[in-house]
């Protein structure tokens, strides 16, 4: 057992930010789904001619309409099932009722209602969610009064759509836009804040966090101690370092020395606190010199916990024997396995070795934290991923997850919509191999679940 958890990964929507709106594309085959789909994301982009009997697994896409953004799936080309079309074309509905927000019926407004049609506006009549129907292959005034003929769908008014030619796309994405759930609106990252990156120097009292700082800023500037118990003063300094301005927030609290008061403990936890709500990324400073204490590693979780970059620092490696140095790489094999993804630095603040790893290290963790990963990739790795290891069966029934998409970055959080739950070891082993395949090096990644049953 690993002496902390610092799992993070939640299900139902808990991560930090909500999912983008997701639009369902459905209607039966050849009625221009995919054309549409590729005019919507404004590229021709590896989709299968929409003929019956083409199989295409569904995809989910990054898409944007006048800044709103969303995730279109593509119910594509589904398995023609042995039950015939509409049987077929029902079910590919009913999926795209419980995984999406709003759907997009695509209607062939020159061939006009069909059985098939008529089995899908059922469905989706049944499922509540808004609905907006595209007639399409309208591509001249003849095809207006076809187009009118589908209001005899009662799924609504049916807009007249060219996918071929983007005739009518414009006002059928502005319906589409408009009937998504409302959202807070917000920007998603780096809580909004520009200038310089900004960086939280933390560790329990003594490991040298002092000492790194003044090392950093290359002076040994006095700070004048103020009086215990006033935390509101939080003191930011600008640092340059490998040509780059860095923010070190909160130093007044490193550079103070409160660690003999009463409490100082508590004290400690609550300022490493107010400092990440600050930072984007943490250096976490340990002394190698002692064993690694719970405090040490509660601060690392306190770190992860804040869904902030992280960096390892060992200090006082000068002072490190052999045998304490063999000792210590199983104590952090141990205790620390939990971010092994964090960048590790060697360091010492005394005689300024391996300083030169320390901006590298930071970088590192901050290029993780603000990664992202387009939803079209996202999905094509996790389908190759599911298919080879499949999650596990849970109470005789295999969870499907239906795709994937990234609700954000800093940190970066990933929402699966699944059919059902997942076991903590899946959702670790794909967090583990998004880390191989994609990096994320240095920031925790969050990995909720949505499950439509
Ligand atoms: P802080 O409480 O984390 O700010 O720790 P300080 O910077 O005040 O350092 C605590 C003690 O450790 C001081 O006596 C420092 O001189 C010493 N120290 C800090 N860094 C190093 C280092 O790299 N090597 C050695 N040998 N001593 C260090």
């Amino acid at each position: 057992m690993s002496e902390f958890d610092v799992s993070d990964i939640g299900y139902e929507s808990e991560g930090p930010e909500p999912a983008l709106p997701v639009v369902a594309v459905v209607g039966r085959p050849n009625v221009g789904k995919s054309s549409l789909v590729n005019r919507i994301l404004g590229r021709r982009e590896a989709v299968v001619e929409d003929v019956p009997g083409v199989t295409r697994d569904r995809v989910a896409y990054d898409a944007e309409w006048q800044t709103r953004r969303f995730t279109l799936v593509d119910t594509g080309g589904w398995e023609t099932s042995v039950a015939g079309l509409a049987a077929m074309v029902a079910r590919q509905a009913e999926y795209a009722a419980q995984t999406a927000d709003v759907i997009l019926f695509v209607v062939d407004a020159t061939v006009g209602i069909t059985d098939a049609d008529a089995a899908v506006t059922r469905v989706l009549r049944a499922t509540k969610r808004p609905v907006v129907l595209a007639a399409n292959k309208v591509d001249g005034g003849q095809q207006e009064a076809d187009a009118l003929d589908l209001w005899n769908l009662g799924v609504g008014q049916p807009f007249p759509i060219s996918a071929l030619h983007g005739r009518g796309t414009g006002d059928l994405l502005d319906a589409l836009v408009s009937s998504f759930p409302e959202v807070p609106e917000g920007d998603d990252d780096r809580d909004g804040e520009d200038g310089p990156p900004r960086v939280a120097l933390l560790g329990r009292p003594n490991v040298g966090k002092s000492s790194l700082l003044n090392r950093l800023a290359g002076e040994d500037r006095v700070v004048v101690d103020s009086v215990a118990g006033t935390t509101r003063d939080a003191v930011d300094e600008l640092i340059e370092l490998g040509g780059k301005t860095w923010k070190f927030i909160d130093t007044a609290g490193i550079r103070r020395r409160f660690r003999a008061l009463q409490g100082a403990d508590y004290y400690a936890t609550m300022r490493t606190g107010t400092a990440l709500e600050r930072a984007e990324v943490a250096v976490v400073l340990m002394d190698v010199s002692e064993p690694l204490a719970e405090q040490d590693i509660r601060v690392v979780e306190q770190v992860v916990e804040a869904g902030r970059g992280l960096v390892l620092a060992f200090n006082k490696w000068d002072i490190l024997d052999e045998e304490r140095r063999i000792y210590l790489e199983k104590e952090i094999d141990r205790q620390l396995s939990r971010v092994s993804w964090a960048p590790r630095v060697n360091i010492s603040a005394a005689t300024g070795r391996h300083m030169e790893r320390l901006v590298p290290a930071i970088e590192t963790s901050l290029n993780g934290w603000n990664q992202r990963i387009p939803t079209g990739q996202l999905n094509n790795w996790l389908k190759e991923l599911v298919a080879a290891t499949p999650p596990p069966v849970r109470g005789g029934k295999q969870p499907k997850i239906l795709f994937a998409t990234q609700a954000g970055a800093c940190p970066p959080h990933f929402i699966l919509f699944t059919t059902g739950f997942l076991e903590e070891n899946y959702r670790r082993f794909i967090e583990r191999r998004l880390r191989e395949d994609f990096g994320f090096e240095g920031t925790p990644v969050h990995i909720s679940m949505r499950i439509r049953e």
